[in-house]
C-alpha cells in the first residue's frame, strides 16, 4: 500500500492547483511542477508559483506506484509523477491560465474536494 502520512508542519509547502503535487516553494521555483510545467511555466518565476500553487491544502498522500494505486485512481492522477499529493487544494488558477489550458484542450477541474461545485 503506497500510502503514508506526511507531517504538515513543514514550512513553505505548496500544492499545485492543477495536479495537487506538493513541493516547497523553492522546489517549484527551481524545477517547476513535475506534471504541469509545460502548461504553467513556474520554473524561475516565483510570481507564477504563487499564482498556480496554494499553501492552503488538506491531507497529503505519498504516491509511490501510480500505476496500481487506488489512491491515484481516486484522485485521477494515475498518469502523474511519483511524489506527494494533496487530497484537497483550496484556491483557483488565474483566469488567464485557465483560458490557456482550455485552448490546449485541458479542462481545468478545481481540486478542492471540500466543497461541491
Ligand atoms: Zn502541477
Amino acid at each position: 500500500m503506497s500510502l503514508q502520512t506526511v507531517p504538515k508542519d513543514l514550512r513553505n509547502l505548496r500544492a499545485c492547483l492543477l495536479c495537487s503535487l506538493v513541493k516547497t516553494i523553492e522546489q517549484y521555483e527551481f524545477d517547476g511542477c513535475d506534471n504541469c510545467e509545460d502548461y504553467l511555466h513556474m520554473k524561475g518565476n516565483r510570481d507564477v508559483v504563487y499564482d498556480c500553487t496554494s499553501a492552503n491544502f488538506d491531507g497529503m498522500i505519498a504516491m509511490i506506484s501510480p500505476e496500481d494505486s487506488w489512491v491515484a485512481k481516486w484522485q485521477r492522477i494515475e498518469r502523474f509523477a511519483k511524489g506527494v499529493y494533496a487530497v484537497s487544494v483550496t484556491g483557483r488558477l488565474p483566469p488567464g491560465v485557465v483560458r490557456d489550458l482550455r485552448s490546449r484542450g485541458i479542462e481545468y477541474r478545481q481540486r478542492d474536494t471540500s466543497q461541491k461545485s
